[in-house]
């Protein structure tokens, strides 16, 4: 089970990254649209290098193949729990664009890192797969948690982000980086 395919990739020091994600979604909408588009787009590269992994986003076994091509990408690790029958959870730890973003505990604030998942999720499912962060680790130690479903389930969401990051908080983060 080798990777499928390989894209041609630049590696960039993580200051860059931060530096460059951090300007652009300081510009407003535009920016944090052009962030989720290219995080959109990345995810399908990540999701090349799975090779045939199971097209199944809620079984264990893609989502142990997905943290491992996150690992191997420098892009930190990430675990999911379902939340219910329409609703996935993801915590992911060392979102580089999380690191120096005075963004400790808000909401939506890795842009690049929701588009990348919602791109990985979408083109395994077949269908658009919408994702919001409800918590950022703002370069903790903590994970930046996200949750995932369809976007009608995710527009009911919006309204009440800041009470749905709160319940979040009162669950360990132990799942992350098995
Ligand atoms: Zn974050």
């Amino acid at each position: 089970m080798s990777p499928s395919s390989e894209a041609p990739a630049v590696h960039l020091p993580t200051s860059a990254f931060t530096t460059l994600s951090h300007r652009c979604a300081g510009l407003g909408e535009a920016g944090i649209e052009a962030l989720r588009e290219a995080g959109y787009r990345a995810g399908a590269e990540v999701l090349a290098t799975l090779g045939d992994a199971p097209a199944e986003i809620l079984s264990e076994e893609f989502w142990v193949r997905l943290g491992a091509a996150f690992t191997r990408a420098g892009l930190g690790s990430v675990a999911f729990e379902p939340v219910s029958p329409v609703l996935g959870s993801v915590q992911w730890l060392g979102s580089v664009e999380a690191a120096g973003s005075q963004s400790g505990g808000k909401v939506e604030s890795c842009h690049f890192a929701a588009g990348l998942l919602a791109g990985v999720l979408s083109r395994t499912a077949g269908r658009t797969v919408d994702v919001i962060e409800v918590r950022c680790s703002g370069g903790s130690a903590q994970p930046c948690w996200f949750l995932f479903g369809s976007v009608e389930t995710l527009r009911g969401l919006r309204p009440r982000l800041g009470e749905v990051r709160d319940s979040i908080e009162r669950i360990p983060p132990e799942t992350v980086g098995r």
